[in-house]
């Protein structure tokens, strides 16, 4: 990151790809590091966060301008001083934007324990964006069979996984995505119910209504704004909303208002925000689960890779254009 964005979208020039001719290939003596290869990097909407200043903490470290850029990604181990870690282990977890990285802190670093699944997965389907579709939806949502359920950014790395558990629950699924490619993978690739283009809709309430005659039970949150006040009057009594992501708003410098909370006491709607790192010690359980119905052929997941490091500003921003079909992720080398 060159400098921080104060407001707006970010934008490819807001990052630099260096190139240095000096790479550290030993762990320093005595210390618990591990130096990965880099193999799969993930681009996540909250990194947006990460490229302003917060004057507050806020929930994850700003980004150090003139610095190299972390986030997930899987790599494999190169060199280790970990008792944890070993050479030839695959792990996902925080690592650098770049080929090589030396890990100093590894409480954020995960041994990877299906390596007979494609290793990329683990940047969505079996890292953070699969683990918070998971959780959002089985602890925030207590979904029951039969349920009318309701997703936006449907398509992406969160949304995709979420349908599908909502449909292996017996519920009734509707998706919302922003092309027609994006709502023909939710009917046809993912199983759910209905689908639409929100930005076709000019009226999402009366979108809402046409595929929810009787209500929506659950409602799985991502984008915020226009759609959570469509979606409120929609609502059926007792409804849950699990509040993943308001994506919409990152980028406004002021965002809009909420005009239809008064729902939440007619309804009875339980509205609640999560933030998928308090569930670290059910980790384990949902990516055997995950793995299992993967072998079963009970879910597919959907990426898209842009090759090569100098590829990843561009797929960065082009998460907040909706440019990513499916999991946005980058492929800096190959297993
Ligand atoms: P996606 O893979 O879904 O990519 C982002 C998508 O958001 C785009 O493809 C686009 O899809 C949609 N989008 C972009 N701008 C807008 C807009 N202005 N209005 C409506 N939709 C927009 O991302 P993820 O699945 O990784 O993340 C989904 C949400 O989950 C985000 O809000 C993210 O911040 C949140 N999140 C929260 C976590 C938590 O712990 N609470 C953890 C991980 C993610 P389209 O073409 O359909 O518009």
């Amino acid at each position: 990151l060159k400098d921080f964005i104060t407001a707006g979208f970010p934008k490819e020039s807001d990052m630099e790809v260096v190139t240095t001719d000096t790479v550290r290939l030993k762990v320093p003596e005595g210390s618990k590091a591990v130096l990965l290869e880099n193999l799969y990097l993930s681009c996540d909407p909250y990194m947006r966060s990460r490229m302003s200043k917060h004057d507050e903490p806020s929930y994850v470290p700003d980004f150090v301008p003139g610095s190299v850029i972390t986030g997930y990604g899987v790599g494999k181990v190169v060199d280790s001083s970990h008792p944890d870690f070993k050479i030839g282990d695959f792990v996902w977890g925080m690592t650098g934007w770049e080929e090589y990285s030396l890990i100093t802190e590894t409480a954020m670093l995960f041994k990877i324990r299906y390596t007979d699944v494609p290793l990329s997965y683990y940047t969505g389907l079996l890292g953070m964006a699969g683990f918070t579709a998971y959780v959002g939806f089985h602890e925030i949502c207590s979904p029951k069979k039969g349920e009318y359920v309701f997703v936006s950014a449907a398509s992406g790395a969160v949304g995709q996984l979420v349908g599908q558990l909502a449909k292996l629950m017996g519920c009734y699924v509707v998706g919302s995505a922003g092309s027609d490619d994006k709502v023909n993978l939710l009917k046809n690739k993912f199983g759910f119910d209905e689908a639409f283009n929100y930005k076709k809709e000019p009226d999402l309430s009366a979108a809402l209504k046409r595929l929810f005659p009787k209500g929506i039970d659950i409602y799985f949150e991502n984008v915020g704004g226009p759609m959570l006040d469509a979606v409120l009057i929609n609502m059926r009594t007792h409804g849950r909303i699990a509040v993943c992501g308001m994506i919409s708003q990152y980028n406004l410098e002021k965002p809009e208002g909420v005009h239809n909370l008064f729902y939440l006491i007619t309804k009875r709607i339980r509205m609640e925000g999560f933030l998928v790192g308090d569930f670290l010690h059910k980790y384990h359980q949902f990516e055997e689960i995950i793995a299992q119905y993967m072998k079963d052929g009970k879910i597919t997941y959907v990426e898209d890779k842009a090759e090569g490091l100098e590829n990843a500003p561009a797929a960065l921003v082009g998460l907040f254009a909706g440019r990513n079909v499916g999991k946005q992720l980058v492929v800096v080398s190959h297993e």
